[in-house]
């Protein structure tokens, strides 16, 4: 080639929750007798949970319409109807906002969406993301300004909840964040945050005049006893404002790659307008995205069974992450935070119990000289050399703690094994397994 077409900065994009999935595959081309079991990533349909049976009833007729319109392209900013809908449905559980139809903007995925945020940020501006984070913020974030993220820390020992002195040190440090990040209910660790904190963060969002992207994607998987605080609510006409939503796990149907931003507040900054103006304007460039699920959310979300599927589907959820956080709880050398949403935890090691000696047996040859010179790279993270051990050892696949940039080293685990008797079995195996490694060394 006359010149080299790659990228550089490509190496800051990092997302270990599918990262794994090639060294796992790897792992059974070399042993196919090694037993897989994903608790990787978060795909309630994928790990058997059902979707509602209205859903399929209300696709079947979409699919079956004479005027074809779900096999059409739709509005570039997202089906009007269905945007009429969201900023209804946004106003009716945070009354305060203000934004109409024209303030939404549908995505493919919010993975989609979160790209476009950080592509349009002003050349020079950054956005702070919370430690640990989900990847693909921070890593879009980074990769977008070339430089590594920066983040403020999120404190294990108060729930996971965001360090409010650690969040303004950086702003009084760095004159070019120009938003925070919030993922709350929070990927990775399962929690949610208090109203409190929540006001504090607009406080500190309108004294340094910065707006705030609220990735609110899991709202309405709230366990029984814990409460969400929505952020339209809370910083309305006080901070400019994004908050993400999508249909991948409330439904849940990850697989629609559908999900929507709300520009709230926007005429509080002409320079914040500006910025959400040109987000719409680059989802031009991509015609739209998928028309079927935007057709089909409201009469989802409006169906007269959603609330009690939703009910019944976070309170089952709920169940499963507590016998989960019970046969965490068993291993001494872990911390082990119990969640209050969604379907995951980030269980994470006491100072001192990892080193970088521990290993597991690994029957298989090739996995075994496989994984020694993968652990044995003076880069491997000793969480990543847990990982990898457990993986060839047991065929569990989870993510290491620091794929998700946490100083902690743990791991992050998904809850949505519904099945009992599998779930005894993946969890007596890694608390065994566990067991062994940290005696092994
Ligand atoms: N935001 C958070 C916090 C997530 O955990 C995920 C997926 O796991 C996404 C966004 C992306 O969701 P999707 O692209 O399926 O809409």
């Amino acid at each position: 080639m006359n010149q080299n077409p790659h990228n550089a900065k490509s190496s800051l994009l990092i997302y270990g929750i599918r990262e794994v999935v090639d060294l796992a595959n790897k792992l059974t081309d070399l042993d196919p007798t090694l037993d897989l079991v994903w608790e990787n990533i978060g795909d309630p349909v994928d790990k058997g949970w059902p979707v509602p049976p209205f859903l399929k009833e209300i696709l079947k007729q979409e699919i079956d319409r004479a005027d074809n319109r779900g096999f059409a392209y739709t509005h570039s900013r997202g089906n009007i109807a269905t945007r009429k809908w969201a900023a209804e449905y946004c106003r009716s559980f945070c009354p305060a906002a203000t934004l109409g139809y024209e303030d939404i903007l549908f995505t493919n995925g919010l993975g989609s969406g979160i790209a476009l945020l950080y592509q349009m940020i002003a050349p020079g501006g950054r956005v702070l993301e919370p430690c640990p984070t989900y990847p693909t913020h921070a890593s879009f974030e980074s990769f977008c300004s070339g430089q590594p993220p920066i983040f403020y820390n999120l404190n294990p020992n108060l729930n996971w909840e965001p360090d409010l002195d650690n969040i303004e040190a950086n702003l009084v440090a760095r004159r070019d964040i120009v938003g925070i990040t919030i993922i709350n209910p929070n990927n990775p660790t399962g929690t949610v945050y208090s109203r409190s904190i929540l006001e504090k963060i607009v406080e500190i969002a309108e004294k340094y005049k910065i707006m705030i992207i609220a990735d609110e994607i899991y709202w309405r998987m709230i366990y029984p006893g814990a409460t969400h605080y929505s952020l339209a609510e809370l910083a309305h006409n006080r901070v400019p404002l994004i908050v993400m939503r999508g249909l991948s796990k409330d439904v849940p149907w990850p697989g629609s790659r559908s999900g929507w931003l709300e520009f709230h507040n926007t005429d509080l900054d002409s320079n914040f307008k500006a910025y959400a103006e040109s987000i719409k304007k680059r989802a031009l460039l991509e015609v739209c995205a998928s028309t079927l699920p935007q057709i089909v959310a409201p009469l989802i979300y409006n169906h007269p069974g959603f609330a009690a599927w939703n009910k019944k589907y976070t309170e089952e959820l709920a169940l499963v992450a507590g016998d989960i956080t019970k046969y965490l709880q068993q291993i001494p050398e872990l911390e082990v935070n119990a969640a209050q949403a969604a379907f995951y935890m980030m269980p994470y090691f006491k100072e001192g119990a990892l080193n970088n000696k521990q290993t597991l047996p690994i029957k298989n040859l090739a996995v075994k000289k496989y994984i020694e010179e993968l652990v044995n790279q003076p880069s491997c993270a000793l969480d990543k050399r847990f990982a990898c051990y457990l993986l060839a050892h047991t065929g569990i696949v989870l993510v290491p703690a620091s794929d998700f940039f946490s100083p902690y080293p743990g791991f992050r685990i998904t809850t949505l094994e519904r099945d009992g008797i599998k779930r005894k079995k993946t969890y007596e195996t890694l608390i065994k397994a566990t067991r062994d490694y940290l005696k092994s060394a």
